[in-house]
């Protein structure tokens, strides 16, 4: 153990033996500052999947990580849940002729529309601003993957919700209680 002093603005030097140790030696690494009950905790910063926690295989989508593993997973129970519907055959096409820039793309503004219902969570669901939303995404949805009926958008606001991997992405990137808000305000189209 070595004590050192902290300078005016709370900064400290790591020791050079352990920055060579925990491979943080480049100017700029990223250092997660962890509170514990024994004190602080500096962790070398590493990307993780947004579901399961790994960090191997990762690809970013919409500023989160996911592994292909969950990925390959999510896609097989797509498959299986909806595989037989005109909308995954039209999804299916569309994903054929698209890079993985263009997903990236795709997601990340989807992601923006889940940010702006994020904005408005504390209002009225039914709201005409919140209305407008639910149509936007609609609308996106049917522009970019499939023809997004009133029914599946009815089934997507319920996913949004009772599937943990879906509610932790969208409420970790637009806020605590954003995938509730989509999920109601859904619910309350008319
Ligand atoms: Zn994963």
């Amino acid at each position: 153990m070595e004590t050192r002093k902290t300078d005016a603005l709370g900064r400290i030097v790591i020791p050079k033996d352990l920055r060579i140790k925990y491979d943080i030696m480049s100017e700029g690494s990223d250092i997660d500052i962890i509170p514990t009950e024994e004190g602080i905790l500096l962790k070398k910063h590493c990307d993780t999947c947004a579901i399961c926690g790994s960090s191997n295989d990762l690809v970013n989508y919409a500023g989160k990580y996911y592994c292909r593993t969950c990925i390959k997973n999510l896609n097989a129970e797509a498959k299986m849940k909806w595989g037989d519907t005109e909308a995954y055959k039209d999804y299916q096409e569309k994903a054929e002729n698209l890079s993985e820039e263009d997903k990236q793309l795709l997601s990340g503004e989807l992601m923006n529309i889940f940010g702006e219902f994020g904005e408005i969570k504390r209002t009225d669901p039914a709201s005409e601003s919140a209305q407008e939303l639910v149509l936007m995404l609609q609308n996106y949805i049917t522009d970019h993957f499939y023809k997004c009926t009133d029914d599946i958008l009815r089934g997507l606001g319920q996913m949004y919700v009772n599937d943990m991997r879906f509610k932790k992405s969208i409420d970790d990137t637009c806020g605590e209680g954003t995938a509730e808000f989509v999920s109601k305000a859904i619910a309350a189209k008319k």
